[in-house]
């Protein structure tokens, strides 16, 4: 059984992947109206933002961003390799944004900070780059049902849904029905 709190995807940028608010594999229906809800909804998610809201070219970028980011990470979490081209553009985009980067050394380590200039789109690319960095990115699952994804810190057979209450309960009664269906009756 899931609980409430094992709905949380486990890492901002997978709330950021998680955008979308279709049913089944499509991703055309953003979660969020507007550029400020969107920020509302990182905020929220623990990715601190700390930019002002997007403009519509810097939104665009980092949608594709989103996409090309879905698209690895699903591979990852299926166990393929991911495409050619999205690879790519992912690692343009790491190398580009890290060039862009503060370093800072202290006796914690190496702190990766947003430049002076940065957007939204490059304080995502460095929550990407915790995220795959992270040892926790082995656990990486996509739900049955929908796109998000989610890291499952679960034991046993683990878990299938990104959210009993989004997916999870409707896809029990929706395998129920199709049991229903197919009874001799
Ligand atoms: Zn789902």
């Amino acid at each position: 059984m899931q609980s409430a709190s094992d709905d949380r995807p486990g890492h901002p940028f997978l709330a950021f992947l998680n955008t979308v608010r279709d049913d089944g594999k499509t991703r055309r229906l953003n979660s969020f109206a507007t550029p400020e809800d969107l920020i509302v909804q990182l905020d929220r998610a623990g990715l601190w933002i700390g930019v002002p809201p997007p403009n519509r070219g810097q939104l665009d970028q980092a949608l594709m961003l989103r996409e090309t980011a879905y698209a690895t990470l699903s591979a990852m979490a299926a166990g393929r390799r991911p495409g050619r081209e999205d690879a790519l553009d992912m690692e343009t985009a790491i190398k580009a944004v890290l060039a862009d980067s503060q370093f800072r050394f202290s006796k914690a380590g190496l702190d990766i900070a947003p430049g002076p200039l940065a957007g939204l789109h490059d304080v995502l690319v460095l929550s990407l780059i915790d995220l795959l960095r992270s040892p926790a990115i082995g656990r990486l699952r996509e739900c049955r049902r929908c796109t998000h994804l989610f890291l499952d810190h679960g034991r046993g057979p683990g878990r299938h849904w990104c959210s009993m209450a989004r997916c999870g309960n409707r896809a029990k009664s929706e395998s129920f029905r199709r049991r229903q269906k197919a009874a001799p009756g």
